[in-house]
């Protein structure tokens, strides 16, 4: 078990305000939330490998994610002017994704097999290669985690870390699945 607090320290060390793990057995997956992608407001569908239809059917996901034993689910919070702060939620998105690949180079030493999500799309690149050529960066291809059919208020409360954190913040949310015997 050791890991788990290693894996959960560095993940206060990357930055990321809250964290807590959420057993595997309890994580529940909705084909609803596949409905809400296809409607596409979030611009994202069919877009990049980060989201569906690229990441594959709920059932592949969840094929996935059972590789692992365990889940940590990590989180953002970002002020935001107002509500309506589309600026403020972009610019804490994009700090977000920043601190997802620190957490992964950080993770470097500790971990060598593991499923690292993300909070929506990609947007790496200018202009994404989906869906005519294979992704330009494989190694850092973040997941979805919406993408998964996962309910992410649900999984906050099962990881006790909350969801929301006041008005006039936007919370991001990612997930890092890795195995405690493998690694
Ligand atoms: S890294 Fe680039 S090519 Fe790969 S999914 Fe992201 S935007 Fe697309």
């Amino acid at each position: 078990m050791e890991i788990m607090s290693k894996i959960k320290t560095i993940a206060a060390e990357t930055g990321f305000g809250e964290s807590g793990y959420v057993a595997i057995e309890n994580l529940k997956y909705y084909q609803e939330i596949r409905k809400i992608c296809e409607e596409n407001t979030c611009r994202n569908y069919a877009t990049s490998w980060a989201c569906p239809p690229a990441v594959g059917t709920i059932a592949e996901c969840k094929a996935r994610v059972n590789q692992y034993d365990k889940m940590l689910l990590f989180s953002q919070a970002y002020k935001m002017e107002d509500s309506f702060d589309f600026e403020g939620m972009v610019e804490g998105l994009h700090n977000f994704k920043k601190m997802v690949d620190r957490f992964q180079q950080n993770l470097g030493n500790v971990l060598s097999e593991y499923l690292l999500l993300s909070n929506e799309g990609c947007g790496r690149c200018s202009k994404c290669t989906y869906p005519d050529a294979p992704c330009r960066f494989p190694q850092f291809l973040h997941h979805s985690l919406e993408g998964y059919g996962f309910i992410v208020n649900e999984l906050a409360k099962e990881a006790g870390i909350r969801y929301n954190n006041g008005s006039n913040t936007v919370t991001y949310f990612g997930a890092l699945l890795f195995n405690t015997e493998k690694n």
